[in-house]
């Protein structure tokens, strides 16, 4: 080769996805993401660096460790050799890169694998210095972020490498009972056992935009199947859909995807050690929102919050079950956009699906980092039938339950928004396990160690309802419904018809003055004159005031006091002197 076609390819370079030629100072100044298709080239440890922390916070953990070869393996080159090829060509010590650094100012350890040494490959060096990074990551208190690249455990270091992921595993699960985040940011690509360790057992999985991430790579699959492989098997897209990671990320929101998820799990933990965070500066806008928050905690509501026995305007039982139906009733997307800020949307059971009906993620409900779960309906008829009119599968209760065991890790006070018809009643439900699935919610909920806020905004329909509202507060919004059957279901079995539903709804005593004068609801939110539907501003404006002044007394309490108060909260219900008790409260 020439010096000068040396020099040309230098200064260009071929994308792997479209094949562009590609000035190269342009590409990197685009986060080397081809600005003709969008491919996500591979980087290396030190770029990848570059681009996620604060510039001047890096600093680079010991990565001397003593030279190993550890069952003398040698194949067609002896490891050593290989070892020093890898080494020379990266300027790398090893397959990873361990730091402390500062994410949009929060700190955290990290560990950046390189697919260029050895194939990301993991073995004993690699497992050592990830483990160090977690085991420095407990002992700063500050969260574990790992970015994986990796072709799975590395072959010459035999069964020494497969123990690498207990090795790692186990330093995560130390994190995980301190209560510190965990991330993973799957890149292209990660397989093997990084993908079925550490890449996947974190509280959090992001995924770049078009990475592949699986136990076993496509050509094994391919030759143990005789099958062709899916169109985009395996892809970033293809994870999310199948519920195994939180979020599909482009490489140039991917730093401030995690500044917000750090910031999220550093309140949490701030208002668990006993200092609740102040705040952060908010733009213009939602400082006057802040100064509304304020002011509605100051004064009462208005019109005061209804309690037990003052009913507001008296509204047939029927009218009231078509008004918490009503298409243009605001959905749990629309409160997370008018009742909350910075909402990040989390994804997925990490089982096999993410189910569209349930909608969760952190956000901040004025200042206040909360992990938001709730039904997802829709207004048109589209949305509606992508949601499944609201009704969740198995692996939507799955998310709900993973992101509240999340939230009580983190420190995080859980909000749920309720609005099902019911959970979904299909055949492969059935066979997913739906019983299951909504008795471990509602199990869990009853001692998850953080205060739990539960909202019926629309139709709270049965199990699939209490699977998101075993809480310390139920509120409900006045014309929200809230039953163990539909109208419709309870007529169809105990009148001659199912025209019976308007009877059968004022039997039920389903609206929210009725439950409050049960007990199972504390408080009813009003509703403005024109109902929810009606006046989708006022409401939220109204349930954000609820909101926050039901949560903040919950904020001082002991997690063991809270759980203690919840189970005596849903002890009452036993016996009817209990729900007379109840009643009276
Ligand atoms: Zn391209």
């Amino acid at each position: 080769m020439t010096a000068i076609a040396r020099r040309e390819e230098q200064l260009w370079s071929r994308c792997a996805g479209c094949a562009s030629l590609l000035y190269r100072k342009r590409l990197r100044r685009n986060l080397d993401v081809c600005p003709e298709c969008g491919e996500h080239a591979r980087l290396g440890a030190p770029e990848r660096l570059r681009q996620l922390v604060d510039p001047g916070s890096l600093r680079p953990l010991s990565d001397l460790l003593p030279e190993a070869d550890p069952i003398d393996f040698v194949d067609v080159l002896p490891y050593p050799h290989r070892l020093t090829a890898a080494r020379a060509s990266t300027g790398l010590a090893e397959a990873v890169v361990c730091a402390t650094a500062t994410i949009g100012g929060h700190p955290v350890a990290m560990a950046v694998m390189d697919f260029r040494f050895l194939g990301g490959s993991l073995g004993c060096a690699v497992g050592e210095l990830i483990t160090r990074t977690a085991e420095r990551a407990l002992d700063d208190r500050i969260p574990l972020v790992l970015v994986t690249a990796s072709g799975g455990a590395r072959m010459q270091e035999g069964a020494l490498s497969l123990m690498q992921m207990a090795t790692v595993s186990q330093a995560i699960a130390a994190l995980r009972e301190a209560g510190l985040l965990t991330v993973s940011v799957l890149t292209d690509p990660t397989y093997g056992g990084v993908a079925a360790s550490f890449a996947t057992n974190t509280d959090l999985v992001l995924a770049e935009s078009g990475a592949r991430m699986g136990f076993a790579g496509p050509r094994v699959i391919r030759q143990v199947t005789g099958r062709a492989l899916p169109e985009g098997f395996q892809t970033a897209d293809f994870l999310l859909r199948h519920g195994q990671v939180d979020m599909v990320v482009q490489r140039r929101s991917l730093r401030g995807r995690l500044v917000a998820l750090l910031a999220a799990a550093r309140a949490g933990r701030a208002a668990r050690v006993g200092h609740p965070p102040v705040p952060r500066q908010e733009p213009s806008s939602r400082r006057e929102r802040l100064a509304d928050d304020d002011a509605a905690l100051a004064r009462p509501a208005e019109p005061p919050p209804s309690t037990a026995g003052q009913t507001p305007a008296v509204r047939d039982a029927w009218d009231t079950v078509r008004m918490a139906r009503h298409p243009a009733r605001p959905t749990t997307l629309d409160y997370l956009d008018s009742v909350f800020d910075g909402f990040v949307e989390l994804h997925g059971d990490r089982l096999g699906g993410d189910c569209p009906a349930i909608v969760g993620g952190v956000a901040r409900l004025a200042g206040r980092h909360v992990m938001v779960i709730g039904h997802q309906k829709g207004h048109t008829t589209a949305e509606l039938v992508a949601r499944n009119f609201g009704m969740a599968s198995p692996a939507g209760h799955r998310k709900a339950l993973r992101l509240m065991r999340v939230a009580a890790r983190l420190g995080l006070p859980v909000v749920t928004l309720v609005d099902t018809p019911g959970a979904d009643p299909g055949v492969s439900a059935e066979e997913q396990g739906q019983a299951a699935a909504i008795a471990e919610n509602i199990l869990t909920l009853t001692v998850l160690p953080t205060p739990v806020l539960a909202v019926i905004t629309g139709e709270g329909g049965s199990g699939g309802a209490l699977a998101l509202a075993v809480a310390d507060r139920v509120l409900m919004l006045e014309n929200a419904v809230y039953s163990v059957i539909s109208p419709e279901g309870c007529a169809a079995i105990l009148w001659p018809d199912r025209s019976a539903a308007p009877q059968a709804a004022r039997a039920l005593r389903l609206t929210a003055p009725d439950l409050c004068r049960l007990g199972v609801v504390d408080e009813v939110v009003p509703e403005p004159s024109a109902a929810a539907h009606g006046d989708p501003a006022e409401t939220a404006h109204r349930l954000r005031a609820a909101l926050l002044a039901n949560l903040l007394p919950l904020l001082d309490v002991p997690p063991a006091m809270l759980v203690r108060l919840r189970r005596q909260r849903f002890r009452r219900f036993g016996t009817t002197r209990g729900v007379n008790r109840a009643g009276v409260r």
